[in-house]
């Protein structure tokens, strides 16, 4: 899928990757195109029939349980740019379009198992374990079509163009008149005129455009039902037998709908995940691993940020952000602590928590805890402030740890690089 959503909402990342440096994108649940697709069949969009292949066994005999006259291959990974991308066996092209049931084992086996290379994947790429087999549909012209929550607009937005496909990027940054952004109204939601005029924008004509306008207010209703935040169909085909299907399809939902998208969320496949998030995620801390090695634990996000930014200042990389927040209970700490430790890239640990509803005590005895079970080697820095904070440095210094306490701030973070050497 190639995705405008880098284009479009990058004022939304953009505090996010100034502060967190190689943390690519905000955590939203995000979805295989196969699974995507299961939920938007099941709310009565048009999309194609298919088969999940994830061994290489299976591949051979799939032809015998499906049968189309032609094929489309989709390795599927949690990225997009894969017709365009190319497999670490030098093999070319994430999707692939064949008539001959003979060719999907051989193309199945070049995709499982190894990496898939694309323009939104890291240079190594990001390694294959399924595989769509779908029946194919002669495209007759591919269009782009997202619903995004936008916050240059404070609510929804649908933005489309006529000229989808593969190429949307460069659209978006050679030809940006082409790709319109409506506004939508919440609480009036998406009209039967607005539906219209943007299917007549796309250039559906005849019966296809309301069958069009149809589907998109369709997408517009399966949005709003899933808690989504973002909703990418590229390309949004009309195809030779007049149809308008969603050819891909990349969906991402807001992680505070958790709750009540309780079947959505349990369909996430954690394996491409960072194993340190799902850990943490386990313990609810608000964890993003980064690539540096000073461990850091604080509490609140705006602390975690600048004390982030004070160990770049000299000089020295962080390893995570972690926020543990305000109602933090002693085995959160020591959970926190167990991850920090397990990091083979963490070289010191720097606490740094200004306990304002938190109960420095509470942080304190979590750290004790942590350290004498795990037999902590690495060097550690601690600096607390605020409630119960004296009652918090007895138990440090009564626990026979060796602990380097800081004043301040400043003085954790220059500790912290200073204990690297
Ligand atoms: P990505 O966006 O990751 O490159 P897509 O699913 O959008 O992957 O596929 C890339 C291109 O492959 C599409 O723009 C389309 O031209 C072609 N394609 C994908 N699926 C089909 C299909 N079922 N039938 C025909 N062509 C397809
Ligand atoms: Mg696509």
């Amino acid at each position: 899928m190639a995705s405008l959503r880098h284009v479009v909402s990058r004022r939304t990342l953009a505090l996010c990757d100034t502060k967190l440096g190689n943390i690519s994108q905000v955590r939203y649940l995000n979805l295989l195109e196969y699974q995507s697709k299961v939920l938007l069949s099941e709310n009565g969009l048009n999309v194609q029939r298919f088969k999940i292949v994830d061994s290489p066994s299976d591949a051979d005999n799939l032809h015998s349980s499906f049968r189309a006259d032609e094929y489309v291959i989709k390795a599927q990974i949690l990225a997009g740019g894969r017709g365009l991308g190319y497999f670490d066996n030098g093999f070319k092209g994430g999707v692939h379009v064949t008539k001959d049931p003979d060719a999907i084992g051989p193309i199945i086996k070049k995709m499982i198992g190894h990496n898939l290379i694309t323009k939104q994947t890291s240079k190594e790429g990001i390694p294959v374990k399924k595989v769509m087999v779908a029946e194919s549909v002669t495209i007759m012209k591919e269009k782009y079509l997202c619903f995004l929550m936008d916050r240059q607009n404070n609510g929804p937005v649908l933005i489309s163009s006529p000229a989808g496909g593969t190429d949307i990027e460069e659209v978006a940054k050679t030809t940006p008149h082409v790709i319109k952004t409506i506004p939508i109204d919440i609480l009036e939601g998406l009209t039967d005129r607005v539906a219209e005029s943007v299917a007549d924008f796309l250039e559906f004509n005849g019966d296809t455009k309301m069958k069009a306008a149809n589907e998109i207010k369709k997408l517009w209703e399966f949005f709003k039902k899933v808690d989504s935040v973002q909703l990418e169909i590229n390309p949004l085909a009309e195809t030779s037998t007049g149809d308008v299907v969603s050819i891909d399809a990349k969906i991402q939902f807001d992680d505070n709908a958790r709750y009540r998208q309780k079947a959505i969320f349990d369909m996430e496949d954690k394996t491409e995940r960072d194993p340190r998030e799902v850990i943490a995620e386990k313990y609810n801390l608000n964890y993003i691993g980064m690539s540096g090695n000073i461990g850091c634990m604080v509490n609140g996000a705006g602390l975690a940020m600048a004390t982030m930014d004070i160990i770049n200042l000299y000089g020295g990389k962080p390893a995570n952000f972690l926020d543990v927040g305000g109602g933090v209970n002693e085995e959160q700490v020591y959970q926190a602590f167990s991850l920090l430790n397990s990091d083979k890239n963490v070289k010191v640990i720097l606490v740094n928590v200004f306990g304002g509803i938190v109960n420095c005590a509470t942080i304190a005895n979590g750290i004790v805890a942590a350290c004498k079970n795990m037999k902590l080697k690495m060097p550690l820095v601690v600096r607390l402030e605020g409630t119960n904070v004296s009652e918090a440095r007895k138990i440090l210094s009564s626990s026979g740890l060796t602990i380097q306490s800081a004043e301040n701030l400043d003085d954790a973070a220059r500790k912290a690089v200073d204990s690297l050497s």
